[in-house]
């Protein structure tokens, strides 16, 4: 158990207070509660991830984060009688419990409420009552309370609600007029009629159903129908020790919604004629507005992003790091905005100098007499392969033909200036000779560097390995160092790229960007997107006021994060938000997607390559909807004033699949699915239904000595 109190001290550290919950008391009780005592067995290791967690019946245990937001400003006191409504786990409860005198929790479903009563006991809450029945009446016979907390969202708060609050009693819910998107509201009794309140915050809960709420939209409605969810999704055993996680309760992975988002999944009704005067299914919508596109290799393919040729910046997403399709659509596609539309600058997620070898090769300058041929350190496939090699080639071809006008030729940059991959090497090379363990805990937790490798067990682990923290400052200087030889390097090069000045800028701020990158949490990926766009500025600058730049990077990367579970939930911006709040209309933010087929992955950071197969997608998700449409290859033209009735469905949240460089189908879900808004993401989509792994090509030795014709990768 001792792993989880340390889980659960990270998580009120880093989740709740240095995210702005400021409340003692509530920080306090949640150091407290054991979060992983109230989860079902199979999902306990991610107990102090940040995030909701199926409980059974298809019901949520609440993200850490918001139940402390909300009990924040419920403005918990020790002598307060507290309502609680929507017990589920029993989790909000229990905090409530540890700083008030007295909590009534009322929950809708019989079976959760029992569970969460026998947990509730069993942890020696004596001051909680759970009652079963519709909370949107409140609890009359108890009222008036101090302060009244709902974990599900309604249309407007109930009339009940306020009358039972006590003069200065506070109330804390979400409320929204779709059952899936709220913001939460506080409402402050004043006096007898008068009532003051405030929004804070979109959030997204399970609904509130009941009189005074949503309906019951369930099939079986309440009761049996609910009991019977609960009892064969394998949630007992909850409030015991971690167990080992029984076979049969994988059920309840697959089985609830996990966020605190609509339950209410679409029926997968395909292949339905639509009958006058019914809504088509949203497969049905989709497959009317998608343009199929031709095979990858017609010079067809590509015209579609003729409607976008006027944008300054164009970034092309992709669903993974090692998928065939992605490489070849993105190379098409930046072909026709170079050939027809005078695109000139290329920039990708690579490494900042690995991408300088690319350009002086693409360009016919002589490659750097000091460094190794680019892209041999993991993930090496990611552009060491063979769909990249042919755009290279391509690339190169182009500009020999402008070999005599040098300014017309194509540049091409690495985004990550402060070289990701490399410093994780440098890293992992440095702990595996002092310190092995915390050599096992960085490549554990770079596993998780992209936002979606969700494996929260780890970062409990590295946060506390006391070698961990003793290497950082040694750590740190190092890579700070290698910085500074590669700007020296650059500055020793003929055609700069920086200046001294923005050298300077860039050591001052790399110790920051190297200690959180050590750490591998959030604020690590903020700095690095940050970063990313400061690079891409800078090199769209220095091409003049007409450079326009074709960018290469993750959907994660590229997507609007605003309009994730990404940013939404987790304050995490990037580089397509920030392309967006700059460049407004002048950026197109083009993401991609798959149903299934293979990709080339592995399993952790530093692991070798696999070809793995890609689970079909979840019925929950929009590929299993793109996938519903039953057209191999198309794109979606998702610019307002063009779909907008499907642009307005495909706002509505769904699950998003997201594979990196790490692919773990066993804990998909967990791992790659997140929430997201695609009509609001991206500007375009672009929807591939089977695709296939990369074709990694091998590092070899000896390369960069190498013939000029088979530079950079020494084929
Ligand atoms: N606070 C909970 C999270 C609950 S999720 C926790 O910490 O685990 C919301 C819960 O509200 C669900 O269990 C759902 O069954 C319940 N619910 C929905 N409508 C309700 C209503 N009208 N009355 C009581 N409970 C309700």
């Amino acid at each position: 158990m001792s792993d989880f109190n340390e889980a659960r001290e990270w998580m009120v550290e880093r989740q709740l207070a240095q995210r702005g919950v400021r409340d003692a008391r509530v920080l306090a009780a949640m150091r407290h509660v054991p979060r992983d005592a109230f989860v079902p067995a199979d999902v306990r290791e991610f107990a102090y991830d940040d995030t909701p967690l199926p409980i059974g019946g298809e019901q949520s245990i609440s993200q850490p984060f918001i139940v402390g937001k909300m009990l924040e400003a419920a403005q918990l006191r020790p002598g307060d009688r507290v309502l609680d409504i929507g017990t589920g786990s029993g989790y909000a409860a229990a905090i409530a419990a540890e700083i008030v005198a007295r909590v009534d929790s009322i929950e809708r479903d019989a079976a959760l409420a029992e569970t969460a009563r026998e947990c509730l006991q069993r942890l020696g809450y004596a001051n909680v009552e759970v009652h079963i029945g519709d909370g949107t009446a409140g609890l009359a016979a108890h009222a008036p309370y101090d302060a009244i907390i709902v974990a599900a969202g309604g249309p407007h708060v109930p009339q009940a609600l306020r009358a039972q609050l006590a003069p200065g009693g506070r109330l804390v819910m979400p409320v929204g007029g779709s059952p899936s998107r709220q913001r939460l509201v506080k409402v402050v009794r004043r006096g007898e009629h008068d009532y003051d309140e405030q929004a804070f915050g979109d959030v997204r809960f399970v609904p509130l159903v009941g009189s005074d709420g949503w309906p019951d939209l369930s099939d079986a409605g309440q009761g049996d129908h609910r009991a019977a969810t609960a009892a064969t999704t394998g949630m007992e055993p909850r409030c015991a020790a971690a167990e080992a996680t029984t076979p049969g309760n994988n059920a309840s992975n697959e089985a609830a919604s996990t966020m605190q988002a609509s339950t209410a999944n679409h029926p997968a009704e395909r292949n339905e004629t639509p009958e006058p005067g019914r809504p088509l299914t949203l497969e049905a919508a989709i497959g009317v507005a998608a343009e199929p596109l031709p095979n990858l290799d017609s010079d067809q393919f590509a015209t579609f992003i003729d409607r976008f040729a006027n944008r300054r910046v164009i970034l092309l997403g992709e669903a993974s790091h090692g998928t065939s399709e992605f490489y070849r659509a993105r190379a098409a596609i930046t072909r026709r905005l170079v050939e027809q539309h005078g695109f000139s600058m290329i920039a990708v997620e690579a490494d900042w100098p690995d991408a300088a070898i690319i350009d002086r090769h693409i360009r016919a300058r002589p490659a750097p007499p000091s460094r190794a041929a680019p892209f041999r350190r993991f993930p090496v496939w990611m552009w060491r392969n063979a769909e990249f090699m042919a755009f290279v080639a391509w690339l190169r071809a182009h500009n020999a033909t402008h070999a005599a006008q040098p300014e017309r030729q194509i540049r091409f940059y690495g985004l990550d200036i402060y070289s990701l991959s490399e410093s994780i090497e440098a890293v992992l090379r440095y702990l595996d000779t002092v310190d092995p363990d915390a050599a096992r805990v960085a490549r554990e937790r770079y596993g998780c560097l992209s936002p979606w490798q969700k494996d929260p067990a780890v970062y409990g682990r590295a946060a506390l390995s006391g070698g961990y923290a003793q290497c950082e400052e040694h750590v740190i200087a190092q890579l700070a160092d290698l910085l500074k030889h590669r700007l020296a390097y650059e500055h020793a090069d003929g055609e700069r790229f920086l200046d001294a000045a923005q050298n300077a800028r860039l050591i001052a701020v790399a110790e920051q960007y190297y200690r959180a990158m050590y750490y591998g949490g959030a604020q690590s990926w903020n700095l690095r997107d940050t970063h990313m766009f400061d690079t891409l500025r800078h090199a769209l600058d220095s091409g003049g006021a007409d450079a326009r730049m074709v960018v290469w990077a993750h959907n994660s990367h590229i997507g609007d994060a605003r309009a994730t579970e990404m940013g939404r939930a987790q304050e995490e911006l990037n580089l397509g938000q920030l392309c967006r709040t700059h460049f407004g209309d002048a950026a197109a933010l083009i993401g991609f997607g798959t149903h299934g087929g293979t990709v080339a992955a592995a399993s952790d950071w530093g692991g070798p390559l696999q070809t793995m197969t890609v689970r079909p997608s979840r019925e929950d998700s929009y590929e299993s909807r793109m996938h519903g449409a039953q057209i191999g290859r198309f794109v979606l033209d998702l610019r307002p004033g063009v779909h907008d009735a499907l642009r307005e469905r495909l706002r509505e949240p769904l699950l998003e699949r997201f594979i990196g460089v790490i692919y773990r189908p066993d804990t998909e879900r967990y791992s790659h699915y997140a929430q997201a808004s695609l009509a609001e993401q991206f500007d375009a989509y672009l929807w591939f239904d089977h695709t296939d792994a990369v074709t990694a090509l091998p590092v070899s030795d000896g390369e960069q000595d190498g013939p000029a014709e088979t530079f950079p990768f020494g084929m």
